[in-house]
């Protein structure tokens, strides 16, 4: 009897099948597949599930709790790319930074308190500007965090011109959980680019958008999108037995 074959992991496996829709949706998109990139979303996974995306060589991951990010980085290896994606509350600034040395990028921007704090975080530990997304509420949902559309150009403004640790890269949103308005809710984050590259004389590519999850990344990337937040579709359903307050 032949032996049986390795058998990949199922979350590597999801994630080979997430990259290939990827590339097909930026083929339609007329992007370079390069330029789209994959947040692999792993909130209430355990490290060695991490682990077995980071050694198939996956390197950037998100997450959105900081007591959960502050304990599962230590365990994983720096060369990790963390993205925290998500509301924060001001007073963990320093909890997060100073537990995640590789954190990347910060989507979630959504006042000038925020951006303060986060600013004199980095700035107290002295590492590099930390890049982050101004997040914009552009479904109208009371229950999501992010700034009116019409004061992207204002905050987006106010983290160039006052927070020197700061590297304004882009606008983040979420779409409407049931997908109803996803194409307007794009929409509108693309216009807000508009503005905010008219207004700080930026080129569209020095803004990138990150929108688009599991259920309408390949959406998202048609109508423009060079950060997918993807968690579900790699990493199975999530398990909320005790969900952190951020
Ligand atoms: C959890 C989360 C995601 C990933 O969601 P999936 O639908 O599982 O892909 C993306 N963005 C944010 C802000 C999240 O909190």
């Amino acid at each position: 009897m032949a032996a049986p074959a390795a058998v990949e992991g199922v979350a590597v496996t999801a994630l080979r099948s997430v990259f290939l829709r990827v590339r097909q949706a930026a083929e339609r998109a007329g992007t370079q597949t390069e330029r789209v990139r994959v947040v692999a979303v792993s909130k209430t996974k355990p490290v060695s599930l991490i682990r077995q995306v980071y050694d198939a060589g996956h390197r950037c991951f998100g997450e959105n709790y900081v007591q959960e990010i502050v304990e599962k980085a230590p365990q994983l290896p720096e060369d990790i790319e963390w993205h925290f994606i998500g509301h924060l509350q001001s007073n963990k600034a320093k909890t997060l930074l100073g537990g995640v040395p590789n954190l990347a990028f910060f989507h979630g921007v959504d006042n000038e308190k925020i951006a303060n704090h986060l600013d004199r975080a980095v700035s107290g530990l002295g590492r590099n500007p930390l890049k982050i997304f101004v997040q914009v509420n552009t479904s109208g949902e009371a229950s999501k965090s992010g700034i009116d559309p019409s004061d992207c150009v204002h905050l987006a403004e106010y983290v160039k011109s006052h927070c020197p640790n700061l590297l304004f890269s882009g606008l983040m949103t979420i779409g409407m959980r049931d997908y109803t308005s996803t194409p307007e809710n794009f929409k509108t984050l693309s216009n807000c680019r508009l503005e905010v590259c008219k207004a700080l004389g930026m080129a569209e590519d020095e803004c990138e958008l990150s929108m688009g999850m599991s259920g309408d990344f390949e959406q998202a990337i048609e109508m423009g999108s060079t950060n997918v937040r993807i968690g579900s579709t790699i990493f199975g359903p999530r398990e909320y037995a005790k969900k952190p307050q951020n």
